[in-house]
């Protein structure tokens, strides 16, 4: 099953990520995830991508169509692969065609979270993320069960994205708005895209996404 969420940055594709990936044991692959671990390595990558990042603005195709061949070319998309932040323009919904063809593969399914722009500072702004094992909760909408431990791995670090603070989450949203209609075209031009009503429960969310794979 290899499958893209697409949503605006705040849409809960992390959140619903975490629960696709438990559920149908493919893997992750988030391109902001794989950008921000080079970042935290500070590797040529992260110091490159931090400039485009600190500004909410994308990271050059070339970069990021670059990080995803390789990490396409990983035995463990063998069973499938959930891509998360990806492609995020038109240059790279190509680049990906011609990745997959070259692999023999082809996306199945792209599952699309539609939620209203409006609510998306508030989410982004109370997001916190576990250091340990990346999972994602929020002040309000979704904490951890106790207060500072992790539901997912019982973990103390938890950090806030530096590119969640207002002024960049405004630009973040401004640029994916822009670039996400066409791909969501190409997509929907190939009977591919199904949408999902993200302004739910995340439970309630992720019973559309489970019935969607589970209609492949
Ligand atoms: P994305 O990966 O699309 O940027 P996230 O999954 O990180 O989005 O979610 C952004 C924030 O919103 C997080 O703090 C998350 O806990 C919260 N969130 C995710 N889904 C929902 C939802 N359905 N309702 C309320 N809050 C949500
Ligand atoms: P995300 O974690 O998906 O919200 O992405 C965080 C940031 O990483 C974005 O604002 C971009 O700067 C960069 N990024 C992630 N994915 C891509 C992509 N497909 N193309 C370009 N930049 C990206």
């Amino acid at each position: 099953m290899n499958l893209i969420l697409m949503g605006l940055p705040g849409a809960g594709k992390g959140t619903q990520a975490e629960r696709i990936i438990d559920a149908y044991a493919i893997p992750h692959i988030s391109t902001g995830d794989m950008f921000r671990e080079a970042m935290k390595n500070e590797t040529a990558l992260g110091l490159e991508a931090k400039s485009f990042m600190d500004k909410g603005a994308l990271v050059p195709d070339s970069v990021t169509n670059g990080i995803v061949k390789e990490r396409l070319a990983e035995p463990d998309t063998k069973k499938g692969f959930l891509l998360d932040g990806f492609p995020r323009t038109i240059d790279q919904a190509e680049a990906l065609d011609a990745m997959l063809k070259d692999l023999d593969k082809k996306v199945d399914a792209v599952i699309n979270i539609d939620v209203d722009p409006t609510i998306l500072v508030d989410r982004l702004s109370g997001r916190f993320i576990c250091r340990d094992c990346g999972a994602t909760y929020h002040k309000v909408f979704n904490p951890t069960k106790v207060e500072g431990t992790c539901d997912r791995c019982g973990g103390h670090n938890f950090y806030q994205r530096d590119d969640d603070k207002p002024e960049t989450v405004k630009n973040r949203l401004s640029v994916n708005i822009e670039q996400g209609a066409p791909i969501l075209r190409f997509y929907e031009e190939q009977g591919l895209v199904h949408t999902i009503d993200g302004n739910r429960e995340i439970d309630d969310v992720f019973k559309d996404v489970q019935s969607i794979i589970d209609a492949e």
